[in-house]
């Protein structure tokens, strides 16, 4: 053991800083008999800052500490460096940060087909080097980013998360609820709409997170999101959610998560970063070649909105004079709604020091990025667009994998990949490919199916609303008429089952009395549905049939049990945990499972994911 010291002291003394200086050999001596008294040994050893440190000790349990004596050689600090990288069962460590990355509106399509044109650090990092499942799939029929951001994390399916949609009919007001919304909370510093979200009251269930939160106590888990609905339900019940307001352009919060910005926000918001894009384009990053497998711009089905249009470049000042409301919104339609994101995460990562847990826990930092699915509603997945933002994505990807390599070490970090939901190309464009598609518009299908009803059982609005994808029957009105539910049920189905772009419909009775078929459609609609939150009648459009609230809205959109919406990325990287490969089939809610698994920490309450041990290290 002293030729160990004496060898160390001499290295020490060779490579020091000023204000270091090696052990003489009595403090050598000193320090060793208290590290024995420790029940110690070993160890790098050197004076630092007015104190012995001892790096690396061996101890009584056989475990590597991090020892500092003072100037007495009194024991001031003893951490485990077992637990600064975290332990687990199989000697496996755990990771200091998960970076949770959902990519709203993200096709595995997309991921795949723009391959040969992403960096080798972005995402080439999760497909080459990662796990990735192909034909991963969301199992829930009802693909909306609200349900997709509360499934993520949570590994629950939504009849038993409770976001059924991005919005339902609360049955005791008989009102439009937003799926995060909750009175009871505002957002800090600044106006909240009606219908805002503010807390995850809605989703009956704990994520990952709140799980790694309960086991430690320490861990800081947050979540930043373009869309309200989609940072609360990666945040769960114990994160801190944070999501871009269109009013100022900051990322924002609510008092549910804190009384008052920390000290980091207010200092990256005095210099109004938001605004620094404003007068800025949108061009193509690549040359035009590279856009072959696109569709051109300007196609007459490309929705004028947000003072964006058509073709590149597109302007982003939303025809605001200066920065404004109408600017905070149009940019985030672009690529550089997802360069502002960026600039906020990086922010984050910074104030709240992510990923250097000061007790050794690892943090988990969600981030959802909305103007992906922003940009396919616009102008369809299948276009230049899309495909121009997919690589621009890539690129911030990169650069923030690099920043956190920088900062943490990336062998510290476990990223995951995913996305909400998938996207439909845009109707028009598949009928030019001679595809059987249209679009449906909700309020014509209530007028008819109220006028098939009537016919049928006196003059009367039996169904109230439709809120993706179910129509809402009024049963107060089919009692007071002592008309029988079932016989008004059934009509609704027999009515709807014709209705031009409709696959199948389901009753409320049929999925209360396990009446459904045994089809792989009908156990997507059960998982869907939530017996005391959904609605009454459930409506199906075929595919490639557009299905959303206003049927001229967008260009395109999602929402359906179809496979271009359920099969989205799920990819994991990280060698410590994750065995490179190319996987096939999985399921949305394995990858929450997974990911509490490497943790070491109960599954979420709601889980059903199965651990994807074929690709764990
Ligand atoms: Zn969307």
């Amino acid at each position: 053991m002293r030729a160990v010291l004496i060898s160390l002291a001499f290295i020490l003394s060779t490579g020091t800083a000023l204000a270091d200086r090696p052990l003489t050999q009595e403090e050598s001596d000193k320090l060793n008999a208290a590290l024995k008294q420790e029940g110690c040994s070993g160890g790098k050893m050197e004076f630092e800052d007015g104190k012995f440190e001892v790096d690396n000790a061996v101890c009584a349990d056989g475990k590597t500490y991090d020892l500092d004596f003072d100037s007495s050689f009194r024991l001031i600090k003893k951490k485990s460096e077992n637990a600064q990288n975290g332990s687990g069962p199989a000697g496996k460590p755990l990771p200091k940060l998960v970076l949770f990355l959902v990519v709203d509106g993200f096709p595995q399509e997309q991921l795949v087909k723009y391959y040969d044109q992403y960096s080798e650090r972005g995402l080439k990092l999760l497909l080459d080097k990662g796990g990735w499942y192909g034909n991963n799939h969301y199992s829930h029929a009802t693909t909306y980013t609200g349900v997709g951001h509360a499934t993520l994390l949570s590994c629950a399916h939504p009849y038993k998360h409770g976001v059924v949609g991005n919005d339902w009919i609360d049955k005791k007001t008989g009102k439009r609820l937003y799926s995060t919304e909750d009175a009871r909370f505002k957002y800090l510093d600044e106006e909240t709409p009606e219908h805002s979200g503010t807390s995850p009251f809605n989703m009956k269930v704990t994520t990952v997170g709140d799980e790694l939160i309960y086991a430690n106590g320490k861990s800081k888990v947050i979540a930043i999101a373009g869309k309200d609905r989609s940072s609360i339900g990666l945040a769960g019940q114990h994160g801190t959610a944070y999501m871009h307001s269109t009013t100022t352009g900051r990322f924002i919060t609510s008092d549910y998560y804190m009384e008052g910005y920390p000290d980091w926000w207010k200092a990256f918001y005095g210099g109004k970063p938001q605004n620094k894009y404003f007068e800025q384009s949108w061009s193509l990053l690549l040359p035009e070649e590279a856009y072959q497998r696109s569709t051109a711009d300007d196609r007459p089905w490309t929705t004028k909105s947000r003072n964006l249009g058509g073709r590149f470049p597109h302007p982003i000042v939303g025809g605001a004079k200066e920065p404004s409301k109408a600017y905070y919104d149009a940019m985030m339609w672009t690529p550089f709604g997802d360069l502002l994101t960026l600039d906020f995460v990086k922010a984050a990562i910074e104030g709240e020091d992510l990923g250097n847990n000061p007790a050794g826990a690892p943090d988990i930092l969600a981030i959802s990025w909305t103007s992906h699915d922003y940009v396919n509603h616009l102008f369809g997945p299948e276009s230049r667009q899309s495909q121009d933002q997919t690589i621009r994505l890539d690129r911030i990807f990169a650069e923030l994998f690099a920043y956190l390599d920088q900062r943490i070490g990336l062998q510290n970090v476990l990223i995951t990949l995913s996305a909400d939901h998938g996207f439909m190309n845009v109707p028009e464009y598949s009928q030019s490919r001679r595809l059987d598609a249209g679009r449906i518009d909700p309020d014509k299908m209530i007028a008819a199916t109220n006028a098939a009803l009537s016919a049928k059982f006196g003059e009367g609005n039996y169904v109230t609303a439709w809120w993706n994808p179910t129509l809402y029957l009024d049963y107060k009105l089919i009692e007071s008429r002592k008309l029988n539910k079932v016989e008004v049920e059934n009509a609704a189905q027999e009515f709807l089952r014709d209705y031009p772009g409709v696959e199948a419909v389901f009753t409320r009775i049929q999925m209360e009395q396990g009446l459904m078929p045994n089809t792989k459609l009908a156990k997507q609609v059960i998982l869907a549905w939530h017996q005391k939150i959904s609605g009454d009648i459930v409506v199906m459009n075929k595919p490639n049939w557009y299905l959303f609230a206003k049927p001229g809205t967008y260009a395109s959109t999602h929402g359906s049990p179809w496979s271009y919406d359920t099969n989205v990325p799920l990819a994991m990287y990280g060698p410590n945990w994750i065995k490179a490969g190319k996987y096939g089939d999985s399921e949305v809610v394995d990858l929450a499972r997974t990911i509490a698994f490497i943790l070491n920490v109960r599954p979420p309450n709601g889980c059903e994911g199965r651990v994807l041990s074929e690709a764990m290290n």
